[in-house]
Formats: structure tokens, C-alpha cells, sequence
């Protein structure tokens, strides 16, 4: 017998595998905006251009700018005096960090998040009228550094969680405010807020809250997704706050795997042998590639359907820092 083997007869098929994409996920317009003062700046002044700490979390986005030229610094003593640009990440800094920037005579480029600045002038506005800040944060998560940085030490008291706000030390009467960290647990932070003002009826509300709308959005849209599948893959840096809470709400949610990767190559693929469907999202500083390439990972091993749930559209748009528009403009 010659017999030819037909190769589809004794192979397995494949694996079937239900993949549902969360929209909105992935890159937020503060993130873009980061990324394209950086992206113009290279253009108008050329390389070197410095940028103050990770732009955004994401080593992808980090690593794509060295190569055009961007030199990334921990501290400001590492960027030359003179033309060059030194831009400060979307997390925004310290008033300290700005005095010494203008002290050493760096040309500065600003890319803080415009809802992290938001942020900013709600803190300073509750200082000059007298206020005690409280801020709802993660201690040492740099735009948590930046937002305590506006004002004088003991300005502000950083809280993470209703036990330190059952054992904050204020004094009875004493006028308070709060304002939070942009990317936190919407449902966290609901209960430290109730605590606080359970503790302190008398103290200040954001009046628009101070979650931003991409933190909102990505964590309702994995929220929903998250009760239909059985698995779910967060693209985003460890480092990242909002892809750290996308993971814990799909945790919270009961999903039996529930994984934050920073790309394909973290994934251990046999994990998911015995699961039939799952969502994928992306933090906000996780460029769409890196979807991209986890879904050919799943294509490669199952048979893949994918679909899209779209829980809100977004159309929010920040400008470029004005000196960046004059420039290119000219
Ligand atoms: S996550 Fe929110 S606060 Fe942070 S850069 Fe994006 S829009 Fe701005």
C-alpha cells in the first residue's frame, strides 16, 4: 500500500475558543497625548530628547521611543542644561521637581495627563481656602508623588483603604477635603469615600469625582464581560495602576483566571486547555499591538471566535501643550 496520509484525518482539531475583545480598552487620550508630545517634540528638536521617569507604564511604548532617540532619567541631574527638551511623564511631579527643572535651566515640556492637573488644582484650591487634604491613593505610585508634591509636607494625608481612614488622626472640626488618585478601584474607592464621609460628614467632594472616564469605562466594560467568560487576559504593565485594577475587578467578578501580561511571550498558553471562553482588555498605557499579537497566540492554538462588547464609546481628546502646537504650527 503507497498510501498517501491525509494529514486532516489524524490531527486533533484544534480547540474551539469563544474570545470576547472589551471596548473601550487599551490606550486613553492622556496616553496619547503623552505619547505624541514626546513624538513631536523628537520631530522639532531632534535627538536627544529626555523624558523624566516611564512616560506611561508600558515597556513596549517605552522601548519603540529609545529607539527613535528618547533618552529615558530617574532624575534631572542626568539631562544636560540648555535646548534639549525634557518632558515630564503623563503622571505629572512635584512643584519640586518643576522649581528644580527651572533652577537647572532645562527646557521643559509638560505631559501630565490634563486630568491628573485636575487633580493638582483641586488640592492647591482646598489648601488656600484652609482645607486638610486627604488623598485616596497608592503610596509611591509617582503620580501619588506628584499630587502630594503641590503642597507644603503635612499638607496632605495619603490614604489606601477604610482602616486608615478609621485611624486618621484629624482634629474634631477641622476643615478637610479629598481628592483621589485617577486610576483606582471604582468599587475600592467607593467604600473609602463612604468611610470618609461617614467619619467627616462636613468634608469636600470632588464635585466630578476624580477617577478619570478611562479607568471608569475599561474597569465597567471588564466588569460586564467578566460574568459572561471564563477567563480573562489584561494587557498592561505590572507597574500599571489601572491595569492592576482591571485584573482584580475580573478577580472580584469570578472569573477562575484572571491574568495582568505584559505580552504574548508571558502567557503560559496551557492554562487555558480546558477553558471555551474568554475577554481580553488592555490597561490604559497598552498600545493595540500587543492585543494583536496575544490574539494570534490564541489563533495559532484554537479554533478562535471573536467578538466585541462595547460598553460606552469614547471621544475624549487632549491637545498638545500649547508650546508644542506653536512650534509645529510654524
Ligand atoms: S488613565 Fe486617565 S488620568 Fe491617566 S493618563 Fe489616561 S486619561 Fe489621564
Amino acid at each position: 500500500m503507497t498510501g498517501d496520509v491525509n494529514t486532516s484525518e489524524i490531527m486533533d482539531p484544534k480547540p474551539k475558543l469563544r474570545i470576547v475583545l472589551c471596548a473601550p480598552r487599551g490606550f486613553c487620550a492622556g496616553v496619547v497625548r503623552a505619547i505624541d508630545v514626546v513624538e513631536t517634540a523628537l520631530k522639532l528638536h531632534g535627538a536627544p530628547v529626555y523624558v523624566r521617569h516611564e512616560i506611561v507604564h508600558n515597556k513596549y511604548v517605552v522601548d519603540s521611543l529609545k529607539a527613535k532617540g528618547v533618552e529615558f532619567i530617574e532624575e534631572l541631574n542626568e539631562a544636560p542644561p540648555g535646548p534639549a527638551p525634557v518632558i515630564f511623564s503623563a503622571h505629572g511631579v512635584s512643584k519640586a521637581v518643576a522649581e528644580e527643572a527651572a533652577r537647572r535651566g532645562l527646557n521643559i515640556i509638560d505631559a501630565t495627563c490634563p486630568l491628573v492637573t485636575k487633580v493638582h488644582r483641586e488640592a492647591q484650591a482646598h489648601f488656600k481656602r484652609g482645607r486638610h487634604i486627604v488623598l485616596v491613593g497608592h503610596a509611591g505610585h509617582p503620580e501619588v508623588v506628584g499630587t502630594m508634591g503641590q503642597l507644603p509636607k503635612g499638607a496632605v494625608t495619603l490614604v489606601s483603604e477604610v482602616a486608615e481612614v478609621e485611624r486618621l488622626d484629624v482634629a474634631p472640626g477641622a476643615p478637610l477635603a479629598y481628592v483621589t488618585q485617577t486610576t483606582l478601584s471604582v468599587d475600592d474607592t467607593r467604600e473609602v469615600v463612604a468611610a470618609l464621609t461617614r467619619r467627616f460628614p462636613e468634608i469636600h467632594v470632588p464635585p466630578l469625582g476624580d477617577i478619570c472616564y478611562a479607568t471608569t469605562n475599561r474597569q465597567e466594560a471588564i466588569r460586564q464581560v467578566a460574568a459572561q467568560v471564563e477567563a480573562v487576559v489584561v494587557v498592561g504593565a505590572a507597574n500599571s495602576s489601572n491595569s492592576q485594577r482591571l485584573r482584580e475587578v475580573a478577580e472580584r467578578a469570578g472569573c477562575r483566571i484572571a491574568l495582568l501580561v505584559p505580552d504574548e511571550h508571558a502567557i503560559d498558553w496551557n492554562i487555558f486547555q480546558d477553558v471555551s471562553s474568554l475577554a481580553i482588555t488592555a490597561g490604559a498605557s497598552a498600545p493595540e499591538i500587543l492585543v494583536e499579537r496575544i490574539l494570534d497566540g490564541f489563533a495559532e492554538r484554537f479554533e478562535i471566535a471573536v467578538e466585541t462588547l462595547t460598553t460606552t464609546d469614547e471621544a475624549m481628546f487632549f491637545p498638545l501643550p500649547r508650546e508644542l502646537r506653536e512650534a509645529a504650527a510654524e
